[in-house]
């Protein structure tokens, strides 16, 4: 291993700064592995929120009206830099978040494809002519960047989650304000670390450490010049930001919460299939959005389908995520454990079967086993909530449009997948799913290059591909009268 620790920084990013808070308040950072500190940073609070936005919107002046090409080489350099020290990154990542460091290290890469993929789109803005209503008068659109943007990002993903906003809000010509989570700001502060290296001018990108999330988030959405929120976490978060933005009426884009369907129907390769829930259930340790969180199995292969998947689920070793061959890292905290051991609990006290897993070895940091449960239905809380946790949840089905109203039934409307060889039902299945997102016969479907988003309470607006950098830019109408 390089030397992480020149990426390990304890203080924050303002106006091209490093700063402490101003009475040296500070939070700590620990290892969810066994909850060792890592690092100390700056506990900032209102007032700095505030120097970060005045620093952003004097730094748009400059950034905004630079050509496209400049920004999208400076964009280029900060994502050849991530891919040179993707291996201190994904260390780093590692010991704040818990994931295994193959996963990191996926991360850091899929992190950087976000910036490469915007440098490039920087430069493909383009507004358009339309044919007039008039002869004496010619209509054309040009777009341009919002402004100044705060952006909020969760735990799971502390990397990716911030080089998906701030790549399109650059390329755009935004400046940005970044607030990542208390549990793992190191990774945000590297960004820093790789900008100031990549020469993006101070105030472009600035970065707030906080534990005090309600105060710095009511600065975020109240203040004036914060032209746009983009925020990925809980749903109930989500609505919190959405009505305050409300006052200034501010621009929003959500990532929020999901309930992922996947739906096994009697036409699958089951091998597959299992492949399919080990990537979107086990992956992260189950923290993600678009993890699988019902697992709907027909009647007919039920049986194969639960033997195939506990044999690989056995498997899985448990364990710190920086060795070797750890598949399931810890979870991100205590109450993530104690949540997951209420939902095995409400689900066996209402008839579920707990085929793998389900206890909890109480020896260990923030573990919770890869678990599965069996003839799961629609009364218990793993059916309903989102369970972020290595618990797959099996229910059985044996008619498509059953599956499909048990599927839709939840107010949350993310990614959704299914297995099936048959093409009609492909088509059919894939419209009728309520979701932003459809995975066919795969378990793995973010990219770069597709439009990440959901509907119904899993948010609004869509991240990545080309429809990313649009959320960061207006439209404006101009008519040239008089002609
Ligand atoms: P999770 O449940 O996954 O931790 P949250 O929605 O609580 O998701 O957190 C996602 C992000 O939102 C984090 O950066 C967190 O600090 C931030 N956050 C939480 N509550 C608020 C709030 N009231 N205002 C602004 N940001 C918040």
């Amino acid at each position: 291993m390089r030397d992480y620790k020149r990426f390990l920084k304890e203080k924050a990013y303002i106006n091209g700064e490093w700063v402490l808070e101003s009475n040296g308040a500070t939070f700590e950072v620990r290892n969810p592995f066994d909850n060792s500190k890592i690092a100390e940073v700056p506990d900032l609070g209102r007032e700095e929120t505030k120097e970060a936005i005045s620093a952003a919107q004097v730094a748009l002046e400059d950034w905004k009206n630079e050509t496209a090409e400049y920004r999208a080489k400076l964009l280029k350099k900060l994502f050849n830099l991530q891919l040179e020290f993707a291996d201190e990154l994904a260390y780093i990542l590692t010991l704040e978040q818990g994931k295994p460091l193959t996963e990191a290290l996926g991360e850091i890469k899929y992190g950087a494809s976000f910036i490469e993929w915007f440098s490039e789109e920087a430069r493909r803005t383009y507004g358009e002519t339309i044919p007039t209503n008039a002869k004496n008068r010619r209509i054309l659109t040009i777009k341009q960047p919002v402004g100044v943007v705060a952006a909020i990002t969760p735990w799971n993903f502390p990397n990716a989650m911030i080089t998906r906003k701030i790549a399109p809000a650059l390329a755009a010509g935004c400046t940005v304000v970044v607030k990542p989570a208390e549990s793992t700001p190191l990774s945000a502060l590297a960004i820093g670390i790789l900008a100031e290296m990549a020469g993006i001018p101070k105030g472009v990108i600035n970065i707030i450490t906080t534990n005090r999330p309600i105060e710095v988030g009511q600065e975020l959405t109240s203040n004036p010049i914060i032209k746009k929120i983009s925020f990925t976490g809980s749903t109930h978060v989500g609505k919190i930001l959405m009505k305050q933005c409300a006052n200034s009426v501010k621009k929003v884009s959500m990532e929020l919460g999901g309930n992922a369907p996947f739906i096994v129907f009697d036409d699958a390769d089951i091998n597959t299939a299992v492949e399919g829930v080990i990537a979107s259930k086990f992956r992260n340790s189950g923290q993600t959005c678009v993890c699988t969180n019902r697992i709907f199995v027909h009647d007919s292969i039920y049986d194969e389908f639960t033997y195939k998947l506990s044999k690989e689920v056995t498997k899985m070793k448990v364990g710190n995520g920086v060795e070797k061959d750890t598949v399931i890292g810890p979870l991100i905290n205590e109450s993530a454990v104690n949540f997951l051991s209420d939902l095995v609990e409400d689900a066996s006290t209402k008839g579920a079967e707990v085929i793998v897993g389900g206890s909890l070895d109480k020896e260990k940091g923030n573990f919770f086993p890869p678990t599965i449960l069996g003839n799961v239905n629609e009364e218990m809380d793993v059916f309903n909530k989102e369970i972020f946790g290595s618990i797959a949840p099996l229910i059985r089905f044996s008619k498509e449009e059953e599956v499909i109203a048990m599927a839709n039934n939840t107010p949350y409307g993310l990614a959704s997948y299914f297995f099936s060889k048959d093409y009609a039902r492909i088509w059919r299945v894939s419209e009728a799913l309520d979701y932003g997102m459809v995975g066919v016969n795969t378990g793995k479907i973010s990219t770069t290059v597709a439009p990440f988003g959901g509907v119904k309470e899993s948010g609004i607006g869509r991240e990545g591909s080309k429809y990313g950098i649009e959320e960061y830019l207006e439209i404006k109408y101009i008519c040239v009268g008089g002609l």
